[in-house]
């Protein structure tokens, strides 16, 4: 199998097609994992397609020491599938299916990556000793450094080129192609697979753009796939978030799926933290622990001030927030009130509500010039001793406590070197919970349409530290063996393909003509300032802190921009990149008219402050902490961070999202929209539903009743 492309005539073009059984979209730890499980499953006509395959979180992202969460594999401790599957349901909103196969397949995706040449550190015996990471009752963390996942992803991706899969380069996704479902011959006996009753439409193919291929009319820059199963691992969709910590490249590529009528699913749900800017990365663990000093500066770097002690005048509760932030990483609502993430709140309001610069300064101490040990909490104050650092200052704790995570800023480019200088930072996105709808085989309500990895929405409102590694491996897995059981048929036949991907060709051909003849026109190119523009106002309105009141008028400008774009995009028709982003912003701009949807959507719902946003509500209350024993008394804040807890309210209910093509019928029964506009609109129609979450299964663990089904037709059903 070359997987050559061929020629074929569509909508009056002659586009290169490829066609495979399977694609694989992605080339993370994800995407790199489900391919070679396709392959080792005996599933073997499968490419991959990506628009920078070096690209990715899983490649370039990591933090002081990146955490794989995973069954206990070590000493005496007990655990059980059941116990670690409560334990990622008892995060809220997540369905039990899900928790129970991250449960079941974890030991076995883990030791797929260590039989990978993944260095997981084991002791003389073989047992991969873990640690306790947040939201772990046990110590089920692992980690090989900061870069745990680059270490998965290399040689994931070394495995993949020795079984000879192909790998499609510098591909954008423009639009999934679907079709209506067809009817495939019974597999006799064989249950069927869950939820396809319900499963109107099916994958037919992809169309990608070829960003390296100049649009000189020569080759064509459009690239078709025709398949019957499409694994998408594209990852979040970081494009959304302007402060994020998602590596440059990273965009994401949910938009087109949600095109296509794949739903979602706690889109609601981020995970925003601190990170420095320049270079991006997560400042948690050491960096926090070694207590240094936050400033704020204006635009230019002048005007510093040291910025916390405004809220929490006492140095030592200041020191001993600081330190907790290190293993309190992501931001935290319920910790908002009168714990360590008034840290990350404090900074939103020095970078997001003052138009100021916040940096962390690791040359001097916070408050006082001279480290005063006695002030700090019992709990910093042990660790720290046993790490024999109760001295000097931040930058000496650093190096003497971990010289790599000081190194690690002097190798980056740009460099920053601790010892001289501060280090920019914000409360930036990191990582989202929720994404594109899966079921217990990480399959969408599309057949053939599997998401796996980040852009599958398989978490729900709080997660160990770690888990989203393991979910990607696992998910990958799932999708691996329905495919290779229940999904090898034939793709489309040519004909029927045609029929379906011609009118998305000739909506992009159309696109890409109406954009370029717009610039060539004298309509100067507004595609860089459109990218940058959603996601600074996304940043600004929907990000950590939101209300009611800041998400609509986001949606209102969102709605604006999606519903016009077809109208007044234009595109330098000679430039590569601004075709490209033509589709690109297209996307983002798709998949923040279904997030910030999705959040007013969860605000009519009566959702409160929960996992890692604030949702203002007057009636709320502000922070206390700071005073010492005046805890009573609220600090003075914006009203803006106002809020109450959802205290797990929501729990047990799910929400999911899908987007109504402009012209489309709907809403479905059961289905609402947020904001109810007419069936035409430009811009499509977000609508919502809320269903109570899957509990984890109680299936029949009789070992001679499961052999007796498993004989029968597998597992896959
Ligand atoms: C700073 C940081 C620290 C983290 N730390 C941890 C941690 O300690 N533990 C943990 O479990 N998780 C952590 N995460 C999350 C975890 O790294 C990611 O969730 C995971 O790596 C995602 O893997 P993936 O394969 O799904 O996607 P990615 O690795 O992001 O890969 C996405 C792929 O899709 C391709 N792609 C994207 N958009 C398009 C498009 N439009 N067209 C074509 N191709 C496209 C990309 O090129 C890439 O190949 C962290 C994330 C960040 C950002």
């Amino acid at each position: 199998m070359t997987h050559e492309p061929e020629v074929l005539r569509i909508a009056g073009r002659e586009v290169p097609v490829v066609t495979a059984t399977t694609v694989v979209v992605g080339t993370g730890s994800a995407g790199f994992c489900a391919a070679d499980r396709l392959w080792e499953l005996g599933h073997d006509d499968v490419v991959m397609v990506a628009d920078k395959v070096h690209a990715g979180a899983s490649r370039n992202a990591g933090s002081d020491k990146q955490t794989y969460y995973k069954l206990t594999l070590s000493g005496g401790d007990g655990d059980s599938v059941r116990e670690m599957a409560q334990t990622l349901y008892a995060g809220g909103a997540m369905d039990g299916d899900n928790a129970l196969a991250e449960a079941a397949l974890s030991a076995r995706a883990f030791l797929h990556l260590c039989d990978l040449g993944v260095p997981f550190p084991q002791n003389r015996y073989g047992e991969f000793i873990g640690y306790k990471t947040d939201h772990d009752p046990r110590r089920r963390a692992t980690s090989v450094g900061p870069y745990t996942s680059r270490s998965m992803v290399e040689q994931l991706e070394k495995k993949v080129g020795r079984n000879g899969t192909r790998v499609f380069d510098e591909c954008r996704v423009v639009d999934v192609i679907t079709r209506p479902r067809r009817d495939l011959p019974a597999d006799d006996g064989v249950p069927p697979v869950t939820g396809d009753e319900a499963r109107a439409t099916e994958v037919a193919g992809l169309l990608v753009l070829r960003t390296d291929v100049p649009h000189d009319g020569v080759e064509s820059p459009f690239l078709l796939f025709r398949c019957t199963n499409l694994v998408y691992a594209t990852g979040g969709p970081a494009g959304i978030y302007a402060t994020r910590v998602f590596p440059n490249g990273q965009w994401g590529a949910s938009g087109a799926a949600y095109r296509a009528g794949v739903h979602g699913k706690n889109l609601t749900e981020w995970q925003f933290g601190l990170a420095s800017i320049k270079p991006r990365w997560n400042v948690s663990g050491t960096y926090m622990q070694v207590i240094p000093r936050f400033v704020s500066t204006d635009g230019d770097g002048g005007d510093e001030r040291e910025f916390l002690t405004e809220a929490i005048p006492d140095p030592g509760r200041l020191m001993s927030l600081v330190f907790l932030k290190g293993y309190q990483w992501p931001f935290d609502i319920r910790k908002a009130l009168d714990g360590s993430s008034l840290v990350d709140l404090l900074v939103y309001r020095e970078t997001v509500l003052r138009g100021r610069r916040v940096f962390v300064d690791f040359r001097r101490n916070p408050v006082q010039e001279r480290f005063d040990p006695s002030l700090l909490s019992p709990e910093a104050h042990d660790y720290l001793e046993r790490a024999d650092v109760l001295f000097g200052t931040p930058i000496e704790r650093l190096r003497r406590m971990n010289e790599p995570a000081y190194q690690f800023y002097l190798d980056k480019n740009p460099y920053v070197d601790l010892e001289r200088e501060m280090l920019e930072v914000d409360v930036c996105a990191q990582h989202n919970n929720g994404g594109l709808l899966v079921d217990t085989w990480w399959q969408s309500n599309v057949a053939g349409f599997f998401p796996v990895g980040e852009a599958g929405g398989a978490h729900g409102v709080y997660r160990p530290g770690g888990a989203a590694l393991n979910s990607g491996q696992v998910g990958a897995t799932r999708a691996a063996q329905l495919i290779a059981a229940r999904r090898g048929h034939a793709p489309v036949p040519v004909e029927e393909f045609t029929a379906a991907a011609g009118p998305v060709l000739t909506g992009a051909l159309d696109l890409v003509a109406a954009a370029t003849g717009r610039a060539s026109s004298g309509v100067p190119d507004n595609t860089g300032d459109l990218l940058r523009d959603v996601g600074v106002l996304m940043s600004a309105k929907a990000g950590p802190v939101r209300s009611a009141a800041s998400i609509h008028e986001a949606l209102v400008q969102v709605h604006a921009w999606l519903a016009e774009y077809e109208a007044t995009i234009s595109a330098d028709g000679g430039s590569r990149r601004a075709v490209n982003r033509t589709f690109l912003v297209r996307d983002i701009l798709t998949t923040a008219y279904v997030y910030l949807s999705a959040m007013a959507d969860y605000v009519a719902h009566g959702g409160r402050s929960r996992g890692s946003v604030l949702y203002t509500d007057p009636d709320g209350g502000l922070p206390r902490v700071g005073y010492g024993e005046h805890t009573e008394r609220e600090l003075d804040l914006p009203e803006l961070f106002r809020f109450t807890l959802d205290r797990g309210a929501l729990d047990d209910e799910v929400q999911e999202a899908a987007w109504l093509a402009p012209g489309a019928d709907g809403p479905p029964a059961g289905w609402a929209e947020v904001e109810p506009r007419d069936a035409d609109d430009p811009a499509g129609r977000p609508v919502f539903r809320w269903r109570p979450r899957r509990p984890i299964p109680e299936d029949d663990d009789f070992f001679e009743n499961v052999w007796r089904e498993f004989r029968a037709h597998g597992n896959t059903h």
